[in-house]
């Protein structure tokens, strides 16, 4: 074989879940054993053989254009089990041949009986989940799957020679954390010169069964890591220098090693640029997106540094939904190749972060739908930009009709609303704040009269079949609104009948009436619209469908008060109003990209404050803002991160600050890594802030204690996120120890986050012993008082 020039277009992955989520329901069968292994593989080859003919028909034709990134659940977790990473606390999985096979994947994903699963955590700023691997010093690698061959020999055998990924062992590694058997201060990147043999002998194999190029994925280069990693950026771009070095090393070609593309998405390289320039890597794919397109003073430099690689121009998202502005495109691309670069056009991220069709929608206003690009009209955007550069003429017609369908989109009704603007423009900083605390903490004392420890729950009971069954009958015509609603009630009724029973202080209502927190809040505001099959995978066979947050948002009227005021209406105890709060809803929706976030969460911000008004109106006194994602939306490079925290913040206060000082305002985040952004939850302002915490046995409160945070705080003492059923003396404990360092003036018991995805059964019996272990730890204060 000798050396292949790198495809003029493609694309860095593709959804992976089927169009109609086939793959969720095949490996759900399989876990269900339902269908058999054979059934599954069979269904895993169906869906690659249509997303091979889908992209090859879209014009992704030149050999090794299409990226191999099909993964059964994940590709973390396929890159850990072909390196055979499997932590020690599993036993052995491998089989007698050394080979892990499906079954051990799912255990590693899912757990067994003795073991927990990986961890999970998000994939840089997306609301994307991978399963973070365990390395310690005794970690054994070996090549332990051939998948990723098996799935390039399949393509191949159906006529396309595929691209195949891997995750790169710098960011395999780097998001990789410690075994729990690692002596303190370990750190996986130490393990690099004992993975890299293993990539090597991979890339050999891939280069035997005739691979031309492969992608090695490399976004740790992109972020500025929590400490947690525990290696600094010179040690980073030592890393990638040994790693590539190594991988490099030995020539191209039969019985070699494929050609590799590095790719490096969802921000600029910065200055791990110089280090991945200096490599033997024969392309480098780089987000022209999120990153900053070199300056005319800075090219000619940047053009020496990358010369002999192909540069991949990530210049169409592959992160959100908006149609490519194919000019503003074509001028990036025309300034590299001015340069004298060598240029590819790509996208900047991987498209699975996007549904795959838009032609799907076809409920969608079409003026709206215009505006928009799935993964499958991304990769027509990426296959007309490579045209572009190959003959400029050739692209003009496409060009010219995105640049009419743009300005439409500015001027179309709805997308910019006077009403709606004004009430931006006029905000003063008075609009962001509320009085001191200590005024507001009387106020609210003097009106709730709570006891010492009071307890609560996140706000959602679990929905049962008969609620969903209730939406869906109702989605479908077969029961009429106010059917619906008599349904609602009844439920609402039993979850406050349950909590008068087990003796809760501060009621909910239990969120039966929503799909999801942040769609049920698109469906009733101004500026949002939702889609019928914009599934996006979010972890394993898990799927979310994001609104689209498209124009000027505004609340046309009420939205949970009438559910709020039944609920108060059964009870002499306080009832919180439950909202979704506004970066929440920003960043579990694709959000229009032609305004600065800010303006947009403002925007959100204002509904939500009307409707706070009008709760405090209807009689409720405390108003729940949930603000799970306020994290997730943090910048990836450090210096970007004070003006988000800064934004993000005072939209959540924008959103509250109206309320009255004897309203209690409570929030709720859904992570216990709090170092990081205590300041910023400080910000926030709220009454009260409700955290998860049962799974850290509390170890969030010495981050408490150490910050002085002075407002009220409840540190989950109930998991949530698994059936099994904390006992009485498990909670008081964890009451213990938080009694032991925050004030117990202003300690909250609650669960760790909603109990929407639990059965009654042990959530009746969970939240009976956190009730009765409150009452125990309230006499161990009394008797020490
Ligand atoms: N109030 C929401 C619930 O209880 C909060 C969910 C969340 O934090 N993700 O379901
Ligand atoms: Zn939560």
């Amino acid at each position: 074989m000798t050396e292949k020039n790198f495809p003029a277009a493609t694309i860095l992955g593709y959804p992976r879940i089927g169009r109609r989520r086939e793959l969720k329901k095949a490996v759900e069968a399989y876990w269900a054993g339902t269908s058999s292994a054979a059934e599954l593989e069979a269904a895993a080859d169906t869906i690659q053989l249509a997303t091979l003919r889908r992209l090859t028909e879209l014009g992704l034709t030149e050999p090794s254009a299409i990226p191999g990134t099909f993964s059964f659940y994940d590709q973390v977790l396929d890159t850990a089990v072909a390196l055979g990473a499997v932590p020690a606390r599993f036993g052995a999985l491998h089989d007698a041949d050394g080979e892990l096979g499906l079954d051990a994947y799912f255990t590693l994903a899912r757990g067994n009986a003795e073991q927990q699963p990986l961890e999970m955590t998000k994939w840089f700023d997306t609301n994307y989940h991978y399963l973070v691997p365990e390395i310690g010093p005794e970690t054994a690698f070996s090549l332990s799957s051939d998948r990723v061959v098996d799935e390039f020999r399949f393509a191949q055998a159906n006529g396309v020679v595929t691209r195949p990924y891997l995750v790169g062992p710098v960011t395999f590694l780097l998001l990789s954390k410690a075994s729990d058997d690692a002596p303190e201060g370990f750190a996986p990147l130490s393990r690099l010169d004992d993975v890299l043999p293993v990539y090597a002998q991979l890339l050999e194999r891939l280069g035997a069964a005739g691979a031309e190029w492969v992608q090695l994925d490399e976004p740790a280069l992109v972020a500025d890591l929590d400490s947690a990693a525990g290696a600094t950026s010179a040690e980073v771009s030592a890393a990638v220098e040994r790693a590539y070095a190594a991988l490099t090393a030995s020539a191209v070609g039969t019985a070699g090693r494929p050609q590799i593309l590095l790719s490096a998405p969802y921000g600029g390289l910065g200055e791990q640029a110089a280090a991945v320039a200096a490599t033997g890597v024969e392309a480098v794919a780089i987000d022209l997106f999120k990153g900053a397109v070199p300056s005319a003073e800075e090219l000619p430099e940047v053009a020496k540094k990358f010369a002999g690689k192909t540069l991949v121009a990530g210049v169409v998202d592959g992160h959100n939904i908006w149609r490519n502005d194919l000019k503003a495109s074509a001028a990036k691309l025309d300034s590299l190749r001015a340069a004298g670069l060598d240029v590819a056009v790509g996208t900047s991220t991987s498209t699975f972060h996007v549904p795959h069709d838009v032609e799907e929608e076809t409920q969608l206003d079409a003026g709206l739908r215009s505006w928009l690009a799935f993964a499958d009209q991304k990769v027509g955007e990426v296959a007309t930009l490579a045209g572009y550069l190959a003959d400029p003429e050739s692209a003009q017609a496409a060009i010219d009709e995105v640049s009419r369908v743009l300005a439409s989109r500015a001027e179309a009704p709805g997308v910019r609303r006077a009403e709606v603007r004004e009430r931006t423009a006029a905000l003063t900083d008075a609009d962001f704040s509320r009085s001191d605390f200590a005024a507001r903490a009387a106020a609210q004392e003097a009106e709730l009269h709570l006891p010492p420890l009071p307890t609560t729950t996140i706000g959602s009971f679990p929905q049962t079949s008969q609620v969903r069954g209730a939406r869906a009958r109702l989605n479908k015509g077969v029961i009429g609104e106010a059917e619906y609603e008599r349904l609602m009630k009844d439920e609402i009724k039993r979850v406050v009948d349950l909590q008068e029973e087990l003796g809760f202080d501060v009621l909910v209502h239990g969120e039966p009436e929503r799909n999801d927190m942040v769609q049920y809040f698109a469906e009733n505001l101004d500026g949002f619209d939702v889609t019928v099959h914009g599934w996006v995978q979010s972890y394993g066979s898990r799927c979310t469908r994001p609104s689209i947050l498209w124009g000027d948002v505004s609340r046309p009227a009420p939205i949970t008060v009438p559910w709020a005021e039944y609920a108060q209406s059964l009870t002499d105890k306080p009832m919180k109003g439950m909202l979704t709060g506004p970066v929440t809803i920003l960043a579990w929706s694709f959000v229009r990209n032609d305004q600065p976030l800010a303006e947009t969460a403002n925007q959100v911000a204002l509904a939500l404050r009307d409707e706070i008004a009008d709760l405090e109106a209807a009689g409720i006194k405390v108003i729940q803002v949930d603000e799970p994602a306020l994290r997730e939306l943090l910048p990836l490079r450090r210096a970007d991160q004070p003006a988000y925290l800064d934004w993000s913040v005072k939209s959540f206060r924008l959103a509250t600050a109206g309320a009255a000082d004897a309203t209690q305002v409570h929030t709720h985040l859904c992570y216990s890594e709090f170092g990081v952004i205590i300041d910023a939850i400080d910000g926030l302002d709220a009454d009260v802030t409700s955290i998860e915490a049962a799974r850290s046995r509390m170890e969030v409160v010495n981050d408490l204690e150490s910050h002085g945070f002075g407002r009220g705080v409840g540190p989950g003492v109930y998991d949530i996120h698994s059936p099994r059923v904390p006992s009485q003396g498990e909670i008081e404990e964890l009451l213990a120890t938080a009694v032991a360092h925050v004030p117990s003036r202003q300690l909250w018991v609650n669960p760790d986050c909603g109990l929407k995805t639990r059965g009654y059964a042990e959530t009746e019996e969970s939240l009976r012993n956190l009730v009765e272990a409150t009452k125990v730890a309230r006499g161990v204060l009394a008797a020490n008082a």
